[in-house]
């Protein structure tokens, strides 16, 4: 397993790397964001732990470049306990967060768990109705067009897929796709739904998210 750390404090990184050299993994430590986001695009992680306020580029700059052309893994490390910091992560596309000052053993705890939450050995094709999802090669087509999604949007696709049929809660979503509960922000799930929908559904006739009122959303072919 291949992580990438991107930080600026000298003492932070080397901390990081060695800590997490010492559990196995394969580690590379950028010092600003230039070129972490340099190292992100052009080699292959399984994991980025990317620190927010860097020199140069900044960890939101370099998570959105990142998502242009990649679906890396990557947990944010913030300074504030701030719910407008981690939502505007998580809407960027990240996959966790932690604020800092936090204990190793517990990076160490959400590295495994979106490690986990990635499998890399998915290979499956699903169809509904027009639309295909290459599941390991994160490839969404509809009605013969591409899709371009973010890590994110196609997590939250790939749910409603696989629950098709069900009525799906906000929490629940949020809880499978952030891995998190939002207590007062499930708003966050709509925010999400609405940025898929203007994807996958607008421009299609036949509509396949439907909110159920009350209750959350489901996913199905209606004819
Ligand atoms: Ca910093």
């Amino acid at each position: 397993m291949r992580i990438l750390i991107v930080e600026d404090e000298p003492k932070t990184g080397d901390y990081l790397r060695k800590g997490l050299q010492e559990n196995g993994y394969v580690v590379d430590l950028a010092r600003d964001g230039t070129t972490g986001l340099h190292l992100a695009v052009q080699e292959d992680y399984d994991l980025i732990v990317l620190d927010v306020m860097l020199p140069g580029i900044d960890g939101w700059e370099v998570l959105k470049k990142l998502r242009e052309t990649k679906a890396t893994a990557v947990l944010f490390l913030t300074s504030r306990d701030d719910v407008n910091d981690r939502v505007k992560g998580l809407e960027l596309g990240a996959d966790d967060y932690l604020i800092k000052p936090f204990a190793f053993v517990e990076l160490l705890a959400r590295i495994r768990t979106v490690l986990r939450r990635n499998p890399q050995r998915e290979a499956d094709t699903m169809n509904v109705a027009d639309l295909e999802i290459d599941v390991l090669k994160r490839r969404v087509i509809r009605d013969g067009q591409r899709i371009d999604l973010t890590a994110k949007e196609f997590a939250l696709l790939h749910l409603l897929v696989r629950r098709q049929g069900e009525v799906l809660s906000r929490s629940l979503i949020a809880s499978q796709v952030w891995d998190m509960n939002f207590d007062s922000d499930t708003n966050v799930v709509d925010v999400a739904i609405r940025r898929l929908r203007a994807k996958v559904d607008d421009p299609f006739p036949n509509k396949l998210v439907h909110t159920i009122r009350g209750m959350g959303y489901l996913f199905e072919e209606r004819t």
